[in-house]
């Protein structure tokens, strides 16, 4: 709650930074930002702003929202605060959240034909180390040494377990696990190890010596792989469309985001949802300008609005 309408704005905003920025640098989820139309947005609110982004199957999954309330909510529930001149006010209000629907948007975006790929942020196991011919004098032992060595910088676990080194490769990528660290008797010989990444199975020997730096590195490289190819799918997965008839045979033909111009109006967008089954999904900060008018009415267009199907 705020005493003026400036400062409550202000956090509206300053909250959808707050996550779009945890999406994109710890999800590695590329987010669009931008604001809901009247018919999309929160009941009662003034404004709602929202992150949208794309799943794999190209539908949109909302996957964050601050709105701002002004004071209608407090007048209406008769919520008031003593101001500075003694006067009695009533607040301006926010209210924001992200929910656990974001698990499912992390899976929905990252997960490929073998399971999970986790983020490097929020992955329970960062690196499994998985011992080779461990039954062979010394590996166990390495291994575990490596684990009380690596666990004061990442969340990091063996399995030691009598499963097949193949079984427990499909194992840990069923579970997302960004990083798999090998160890066996060569590798000990030559004071190496093998990291493979969850993402792209891209394998590099690295020297036991700077493991952490290397690993912190292979890291990196997954949130980066996996964000760089979630914004290549959208944005090759998202088309303009220049008239009604165009963004009709999209939405039934492409799954993904159109880009259209609109005028602002409640019913072209009911219109849209009627012959295509897109809502509008955002107005987003960064526009586009692709015509002067509305593709649904032929009015002049207010502005570039993501029509798409949703979660
Ligand atoms: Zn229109």
């Amino acid at each position: 709650m705020h005493e003026t309408a400036e400062e409550a704005k202000a956090e509206t905003e300053q909250m959808l930074k707050v996550y779009a920025d945890f999406c994109e640098n710890d999800l590695a989820i590329p987010v669009i930002k931008g604001r809901k139309t009247d018919k999309e947005k929160f009941a009662g609110a003034e404004a709602t702003y929202t992150i949208e982004a794309m799943m794999h199957d190209g539908k949109a999954l909302q996957s964050g929202t601050s709105h701002y309330f002004g004071d209608g909510f407090a007048k209406a529930f008769n919520v008031t605060f003593q101001g500075r001149d003694n006067s009695i006010c009533h607040p301006f209000q926010t209210s924001w959240g992200m929910s656990t629907r974001i698990i499912g948007g992390i899976i929905m975006t990252h997960g490929d034909d073998n399971g999970l790929v986790l983020p490097p942020a929020v992955a329970p196991i960062q690196v499994i180390i998985l011992p080779i011919a461990m039954h062979k004098p010394g590996v166990l032992e390495k291994a575990n040494e490596l684990k009380e060595r690596l666990k004061k910088n990442f969340r990091v676990k063996v399995d030691d377990s009598d499963q097949s080194p193949g079984w427990k490769f499909a194992q840990y990528e069923m579970k997302g696990v960004p990083l798999r660290l090998e160890i066996g008797p060569k590798d000990i010989e030559k004071g190496q190890c093998v990291l493979v990444r969850r993402s792209d199975r891209e394998k590099v020997f690295v020297s036991l010596d700077n493991l952490e730096a290397a690993i912190e590195e292979q890291l990196e490289e997954v949130r980066k792989g996996i964000y760089e190819k979630a914004l290549a799918r959208r944005e090759s997965m998202t088309y303009p469309a220049a008239n009604l008839d165009e963004l009709k045979e999209i939405a039934d033909n492409k799954p993904g985001f159109i880009k259209a111009m609109w005028c602002g109006d409640e019913a072209c967008e009911e219109k849209l949802k009627e012959v295509a089954g897109v809502s509008s999904r955002c107005m987003p900060f960064e526009q586009e300008h692709l015509g002067d008018t509305c593709i649904c009415c032929g009015k002049p267009a207010k502005s570039m609005v993501y029509w798409g199907k949703a979660y």
